[in-house]
């Protein structure tokens, strides 16, 4: 990709990673095209956006083929970042047909309509969670996959769609296999993932909820740091026909450490965490090595859980005092 003045697409766009990428890429000046349903995503990501005349977006389902290709006409598209997703355990587990329409008859759709109009390269954010229940600990990209709910199966094959287009057809793709991204604009409803419900409840003077023991691991990745990875892998011809980690790199995080670091970022270590039954679909423990990143894109995660916690916090902080400020004003 050029350093400026490329004509990129991000389906996703409104979404939570999807909107810091969008923000990146215009800011290194290069063009983009969104392309979002708005299901979980949201304008307010965008809003500040819109303005750009750099920017576009267009409200369409990536199941649509014919509006596809009028995002992808809009400009000549030369890469493409496929973030659109349906997302979060709790959704996924009670959508499980919606899942594999859209992460796999979407992704289809998607890199056919990028092969079909000439489009150089595809990033594919696929998950962690084709790691399932990890045979290995930290997962490696060599180590075997072990997908079992319809969203990491769903994960699985968009990197197997990503690879055969690459091969069959000279695509350029790569699949970045993203632990659990956090930071601003991340979902901190109950559908969302565990830093924002835990920040919520927090800032809602209610303590965390951890299900089970709290001694389950997981990896954290700041946005900014994600952001900077797609964009590599989106840049770096080295990462093409790849399967690269994105974790953070450093020690793996027990829930229970998550919970106390997230009261202590929110000015709250009194409120100390309480516990639920454990759930039957977590799993035990997940973290990745990061040492392929490393080397294809030349790039390691640089911010600590504990700024990135006080970062997300100030966000979450201010989208309270906004709504405050709107309520009052009624
Ligand atoms: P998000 O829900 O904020 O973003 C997903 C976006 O896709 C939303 O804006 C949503 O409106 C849009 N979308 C969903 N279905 C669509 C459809 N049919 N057509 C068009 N747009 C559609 O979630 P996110 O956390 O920003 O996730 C972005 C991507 O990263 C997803 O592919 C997700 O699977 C992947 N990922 C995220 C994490 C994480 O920790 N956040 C971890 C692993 C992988």
């Amino acid at each position: 990709m050029r350093t400026v003045g490329c004509r990129v697409l991000v389906t996703g766009g409104s979404g939570f990673i999807g909107s810091h990428l969008c923000e990146r890429l215009l800011a290194l000046g290069h063009s983009v095209v969104c392309l979002d349903d708005l299901s979980t995503g949201s304008e307010s990501n965008i809003a500040h956006l819109k303005d750009n005349p750099m920017f576009q977006f267009y409200w369409t389902d990536i199941r649509n083929r014919s509006a596809l290709h009028a995002g992808f006409h809009s400009e000549k598209i030369e890469l493409v970042y496929h973030l659109a997703a349906v997302v979060g355990v709790k959704r996924t587990l009670e959508h499980p047909t919606l899942v594999l329409d859209v992460n796999i008859g979407g992704t289809v759709n998607v890199l056919d309509t990028a092969y079909i109009t000439g489009c150089k390269k595809v990033v594919f954010a696929s998950s962690s969670e084709v790691y399932g229940t990890p045979v290995e600990i930290p997962a490696r990209e060599t180590s075997p996959t072990n997908a079992k709910l319809p969203y990491a199966v769903a994960k699985l094959a968009g990197e197997k769609y990503c690879a055969s287009y690459m091969q069959d057809y000279g695509l350029d793709t790569v699949s970045l296999r993203l632990f659990n991204v956090y930071g601003p604009r991340q979902n901190d409803s109950a559908y969302g993932f565990v830093v924002g419900i835990f920040v919520d409840r927090v800032l809602n003077g209610l303590p965390p909820v951890i299900f089970g023991d709290g001694l389950q691991t997981r990896d954290f990745v700041y946005i900014d740091d994600c952001v900077e990875a797609l964009y590599r892998a989106g840049t770096y011809s080295a990462a093409d026909g790849q399967v690269l980690n994105v974790a953070s790199g450093s020690q793996p995080v027990t829930m229970l450490n998550l919970a106390r670091r997230a009261s202590v970022a929110c000015g709250r270590e009194d409120l100390t965490p309480v516990f639920g039954p454990a759930r039957e679909f977590d799993i035990r423990h997940r973290y990745g090595d990061a040492s392929l990143m490393r080397k294809m894109l030349g790039f390691t995660p640089k911010v600590s859980l504990d700024e990135g916690l006080k970062r997300t916090v100030v966000w979450y902080r201010g989208q309270r005092a906004v709504a405050v400020n709107t309520e009052s004003a009624r």
